[in-house]
């Protein structure tokens, strides 16, 4: 056995170990070994001196993410194990298939692989570390992922990932492979995929599911896809058989790249426009009644803590706009991407939002992300991404 570095709770603070939460705070924490390196893989005993499990340390208000439970070392076999999981849950709960090559094969916590992300778009495997020990372990995740079938290729994406004061220098590229195809199938729907310079790895596949439940809604409507990045709710849109559908994003890399995925799946169709321009100024300018299904899938508007006041008032302002402007018996798609916004306080911004456009509105679906973005029930920290579809009188 190897001897790992061994980090000691203090008295009581084993309890949320031993339900499966994956973090140990830092006030936690009663002693540490010298000259531990951040990322370094430590064992964690109680303040008995029980094994409760490893994980990766690292400075900051989270101290160590934990790989194993009640185990007192790593297995060798560890993250070949864990990926070979992840790929299997996804495969036999049908999201790997030939009409569906893209899929989040690793999310985090949700895939007891905390601090590790992946993506992936047919052949290639998009890899984010978001703790320096997932950063120094990527070439060994790496060589275990292209041991699962069909992945050829890794490209390592953690520029904006890693912890800043980390001070590690994440070169992006390939690990492993090299470049191909960038065109994934999502429900039998083409997307082009830009891993390199697109946000986040590409393309949000938490939506998945959604964008499939707002083609069911489409047909004969006039749709807006507010936020609309690749395009990803137009394209379903399309295919629903609304009449028209406006996609519009501030960003005009974004409205390339969904003109790009409109042209890929319906070329020439004459029904799709898209618009750079920014959301709330869009919103102002158009006309009363112009659509009646509005989507608003906007940037996280709290990124952490602080901002959360000023994020819910942005919530509010910008669903009371959609209140205001769509048509009687419109529905509106509206979502919060803010890990920091509970999903009650998201319900109480879009109320105060449809109270304030004095419009009945009823809740016809609350949605969340796809299956391949797992929560751990024992982390609910990992239920991110809110949804309501509301129909509006
Ligand atoms: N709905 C998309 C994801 C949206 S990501 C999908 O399903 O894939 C958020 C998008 O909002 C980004 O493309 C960003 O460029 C855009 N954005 C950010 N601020 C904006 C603003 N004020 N007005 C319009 N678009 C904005």
């Amino acid at each position: 056995m190897t001897q790992l570095p061994e980090i000691r709770l203090k008295r009581g603070k084993e309890e949320s170990l031993l339900r499966f939460h994956p973090w140990v705070f830092s006030g936690a924490v009663a002693s540490l070994p010298d000259g531990l390196e951040e990322g370094q893989l430590v064992r964690v005993l109680s303040s008995r001196g029980e094994v409760l499990g490893t994980g990766h340390w690292q400075i900051g208000s989270i101290a160590v993410r934990m790989l194993t439970f009640a185990t007192p070392d790593l297995p060798d076999d560890f993250f070949a194990n864990r990926l070979r999981q992840a790929w299997q849950m996804r495969y036999d709960l049908g999201l790997l298939r030939d009409d569906n090559t893209c899929v989040r094969l690793v999310h985090g916590e949700g895939d007891f692989l905390p601090g590790l992300v992946v993506d992936l778009y047919g052949p290639t495997a998009v890899m984010q570390a978001h703790s320096p020990g997932m950063h120094h372990q990527r070439a060994a995740i790496a060589a275990a992922l292209t041991e699962l079938p069909g992945i050829g290729s890794v490209y390592y994406k953690s520029d904006t990932t890693l912890p800043f004061k980390a001070g590690l220098d994440p070169v992006n590229g390939y690990l492993l492979g090299a470049e191909s195809e960038a065109v994934a199938t999502e429900n039998g729907l083409r997307f082009n995929i830009d891993w390199l310079r697109g946000q986040k790895t590409g393309f949000f596949l938490d939506q998945r599911d959604n964008r499939a439940l707002l083609e069911r809604y489409a047909k004969g409507r006039e749709v807006l896809n507010m936020f609309c990045y690749t395009g990803g709710f137009s394209v379903y849109a399309m295919r629903g058989g609304a009449k028209r559908v406006v996609s519009v994003d501030s960003s005009a890399k974004a409205i390339a790249l969904t003109r790009a995925n409109i042209e890929l799946n319906f070329p020439d169709d004459p029904r799709h426009e898209a618009v750079a321009e920014d959301a709330f100024k869009y919103l102002a300018d158009m006309p009363d009644g112009a659509f009646d299904l509005i989507v608003l899938d906007p940037p996280a508007f709290a990124k952490h803590r602080g901002a959360l006041k000023n994020g819910l008032l942005g919530y509010r302002k910008l669903n009371a706009r959609a209140f205001e402007k769509i048509r009687p018996g419109g529905i509106l798609f509206t979502f919060s991407c803010s890990q920091v916004v509970s999903k009650d306080a998201f319900r109480a911004a879009v109320f105060t939002a449809a109270a304030q456009s004095g419009r009945k509105v009823r809740i016809l679906h609350q949605l969340t992300q796809g299956a391949d973005h797992p929560v751990s029930i024992y982390h609910p920290e990992g239920e991110y991404l809110k949804g309501l579809v509301l129909q509006v009188e």
